[in-house]
């Protein structure tokens, strides 16, 4: 998957000393082993990351990069020009590619708090909206560059319930008390509500019919590849059945049967699947 909006990257394997080609409505520019750090600086600029952890994943697809072309890969540089099908090709190598628009929603997140047994009013997530920029530039990397999936963020602040809801919180009292104050500017609300035994997904549950809603625990009990973060994994997890609900899900996607990639009910981890972004980006 290529965006439309800026220049990506794309290695090409077993194609060395091939002259490279591109389909209708890209243009290429091979990228050598010298090359390599400056055209990983560039494409990580497109993504709102931090510095250190920028640094990090720097560092990291620098290696594997330089792997891949000691070992015959070729890596590009590819512009488009517009939306829609196309490829890249070097010798007998052929890759399809499809050039995707972004998709861009607003997100709120709001952190509940409720009436404890004593009626004092408390925040029953250990979350706070300090840590959202950091969720935002996760669901980037995860969402924005596989899938051309970007979130920004409306608002990120408390609701105060002024009733006990009891914890975990479930189904019915997210249905009664606290759907209803999903911030109606944004595209997708969140609600951090600290412990979830709601239904669907373990760690959190989207609900369509009370119009893009999301309820997220704190800590979700799913199993991750390791180095994953399970609450990361299950926030994204929640948003692709937002995107795939607004998109129409034409291909009725509800959980893929792909370990080690998202949207699962086995062992998750933050990688879109080609299958997942073609649903997430239907043409
Ligand atoms: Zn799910």
């Amino acid at each position: 998957m290529i965006p439309i909006q800026r220049p990506s990257l794309v290695l090409l394997r077993n194609a060395g000393g091939h002259w490279p080609a591109a389909g209708p409505g890209l243009s290429i520019t091979q990228i050598d082993k010298a090359g390599v750090s400056a055209a990983l600086d560039r494409y990580l600029a497109g993504f709102d990351l931090t510095g250190s952890r920028r640094n990090g994943l720097s560092g990291e697809l620098g290696t594997a990069i330089l792997l891949e072309i000691a070992n015959g890969g070729i890596l590009l540089s590819v512009d488009s020009r517009h939306a829609g099908a196309s490829w890249l090709k070097a010798g007998r190598v052929r890759q399809e590619v499809y050039v995707s628009r972004p998709l861009v929603s607003e997100i709120t997140f709001k952190f509940l708090h409720h009436l404890d047994e004593r009626g004092n009013m408390l925040p029953v997530t250990h979350k706070d909206p300090a840590f959202v920029p950091e969720w935002i530039s996760d669901l980037d990397w995860i969402l924005g560059g596989q899938a051309n999936v970007w979130f920004e963020l409306q608002k990120a602040e408390p609701v105060k319930i002024n009733r006990q809801l009891g914890s975990p919180v479930n189904d019915v009292a997210f249905r009664t008390y606290i759907a209803q104050h999903k911030d109606a500017l944004a595209d997708v609300t969140v609600f951090l509500v600290g412990k979830w035994s709601g239904s669907g997904h373990a760690g959190g549950t989207f609900f369509t019919d009370l119009g893009d809603v999301i309820a997220l625990a704190d800590k979700p009990g799913i199993p991750v590849v390791e180095g994953n973060n399970p609450f990361i994994v299950t926030l994204a997890h929640e948003l692709v059945h937002y995107v795939l609900h607004f998109r129409g899900n034409k291909r009725n996607i509800h959980h893929l049967p792909d370990q080690h990639a998202l949207l699962n009910k086995l062992v998750e981890s933050t990688v879109v699947t080609p299958f997942l972004q073609q649903a997430l980006n239907p043409g």
